[in-house]
């Protein structure tokens, strides 16, 4: 185990609440197995102190940060600039130290592909649609869009969040990619549907027994489709069980969590992570 001494380096992660983080465990994990004398703290910032901690940060030298809830948005005009990813998303996760000050990432991008990356398809030819219309999903949407899929569908309950959802991404190439649409249109897109993708909260724990796609919809998939779900507990979800009793290739939340981690990680440290062992933490905090 690392021993925290005078030299240690101090990485952590930025919320409130901050209790529930998975975050500490994995990367603490990672940071051992490479034998580094770092360590990654959850650090409680309440959002009126938001600008007055992250100068505090600056001042102790801190190497670099995760964002979480509710400050993904709000640390945005903190930072002295971020990259062209977080600007799609509209969204940072993820901030690191530069000699002009902070810069900001989003890896939920990354993290969200990577599962997808190694696949055997031709995305050009996937039309993925997207449920619910969330910061989740609009990491999702500019991940889409990064692995050069056709049409991007999101689908959402809230007309009057989903004009402002597409109309974020005006005068951007995503804009002519994006079609909104509303739950009652959702069966007839499904024969059609290579990637079905869970963005909402629906069957995460404690109300693991919903699911945002009945069994009798997922039957109008093509037996080629791929339903990934978000959400990381349970799992699987009831979605993803129901989509694998239909012979559908499943895709759960975890592999987002651990690679959006990793890929931080190995900003922070300059140097490729041991994944699995980022998994393996994970796990044994379910
Ligand atoms: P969010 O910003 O609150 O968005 C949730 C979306 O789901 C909204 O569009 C919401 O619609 C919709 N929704 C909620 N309940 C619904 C219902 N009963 N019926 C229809 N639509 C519903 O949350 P988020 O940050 O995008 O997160 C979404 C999910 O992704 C969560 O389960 C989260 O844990 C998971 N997630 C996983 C990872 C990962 O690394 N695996 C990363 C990020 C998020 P309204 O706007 O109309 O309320």
């Amino acid at each position: 185990m690392t021993i925290i001494n005078g030299k240690t380096k101090l990485l952590g992660v930025i919320g409130d609440p901050i209790g529930h983080t998975l975050s500490p465990p994995m990367h603490n994990a990672a940071i051992d197995a490479l034998g580094l004398n770092y360590v990654y703290l959850p650090l409680p910032i309440a959002p009126e102190n938001l600008a007055t901690a992250i100068a505090g940060l600056s001042a102790i030298d801190l190497q670099g940060f995760s964002v979480t809830i509710p400050h993904k948005l709000a640390i945005i005009p903190l930072l002295s600039q971020i990259t062209e990813k977080a600007r799609l998303v509209g969204a940072v996760n993820t901030v690191w130290r530069t000699e002009t000050g902070w810069q900001g990432t989003n890896t939920d991008v990354d993290g969200f592909l990577a599962p997808l990356k190694s696949l055997d398809k031709d995305w050009s030819r996937v039309n993925p649609v997207i449920l619910g219309n969330g910061g989740a999903a609009r990491a999702v949407v500019v991940a889409c869009a990064q692995l050069g899929c056709g049409e991007i569908h999101v689908v959402g309950r809230n007309q009057k969040k989903l004009d402002p959802f597409k109309e974020s991404w005006a005068n951007t190439s995503l804009y002519d990619l994006l079609e909104v649409h509303g739950w009652d249109e959702l069966e007839g897109m499904l024969p059609t549907t290579e990637l079905l993708i869970n963005s909402t909260p629906i069957g995460m724990s404690p109300q693991g027994e919903q699911s945002p796609v009945e069994l009798e919809l997922l039957d109008l998939l093509p037996s080629s489709a791929i339903a990934y779900d978000l959400i990381y507990n349970p799992r699987p979800t009831k979605f993803l069980r129901l989509a694998q009793t239909r012979g559908i290739r499943i895709i759960d939340g975890l592999e987002m969590l651990v690679n959006q981690g990793a890929i931080a990680l190995e900003i922070w440290l300059g140097q490729p992570v041991p994944v699995s062992v980022m998994r393996e933490a994970l796990l044994k905090q379910f």
